[in-house]
């Protein structure tokens, strides 16, 4: 059995571990301009995030290779990535990635540094006919607003006895708010700014790599 790691970093993948968010990206190039109207009902919590992502999926028209091609293109990586995950295993401590968006861009990107995570959790794609089916197979971490809940997740690496370093930007990461020892935002986004309503802590950044210091 591998040591129980004395810290947990949970990681967001969009607009986090990539610039952009890349579900989003792959969504406005391949559904008609609605799917903004469905994520803006979510973000008002009027919709689940799972049903919001259904209803957006639907919406779009491409097969697996096309999206896959679009997200790989789309899909820049935050400067810093790589020398974040190898503080992370310097200092005895284990990655995880929560992302409430999908397998085929999240594999495609990550690629080789996919094994560096101890943990991942995502959603599940599967093209028909030109079509986009979502699912969503985490039940167990689901909160009611989001399937992979990062506020649920956070709490899995806390029951262990680990430290929990979150690292987030949007709206789903929201959960994550007062669930971890320390929540590190991207500057200027919906997460910061949830924080700053709230008045709460958080290390604000742009570069990965400058979250090592909250490590
Ligand atoms: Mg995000
Ligand atoms: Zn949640």
């Amino acid at each position: 059995m591998a040591p129980r790691p004395n810290f947990v970093l949970v990681l967001d993948f969009d607009g986090t571990v990539t610039e952009k968010d890349v579900g989003d990206e792959v969504c406005d190039r391949f559904a008609p301009p609605a799917w903004r109207d469905i994520d803006a009902a979510w973000v008002r919590n009027e919709l689940s995030l799972p049903e919001a992502q259904r209803q957006m999926w639907a919406l779009a028209r491409c097969d697996r290779p096309e999206a896959l091609a679009y997200a790989k293109q789309v899909g820049k990586l935050r400067p810093g990535l790589d020398a974040l995950l190898e503080s992370v295993h310097r200092a005895g401590g284990a990655a995880w990635l929560a992302s409430g968006g999908f397998d085929f861009y999240i594999e495609a990107i990550l690629h080789g540094r996919l094994p560096r995570f101890e943990r991942t959790y995502f959603n599940s794609t599967r093209f028909i006919d030109g079509k986009v089916e979502v699912t969503f197979p985490h039940a167990s971490l689901s909160c009611g607003r989001c399937a992979v809940c990062k506020g649920n997740v956070c709490d899995l690496a806390r029951a262990s006895g680990a430290r929990v370093v979150f690292v987030g930007d949007g709206a789903s990461d929201r959960c994550a708010i007062g669930r971890a020892d320390v929540l590190c935002a991207v500057q200027g986004s919906l997460l910061a700014r949830a924080c700053e309503e709230r008045k709460l802590p958080y290390v604000p950044f742009l570069e990965l790599d400058d979250v090592i210091e909250a490590l």
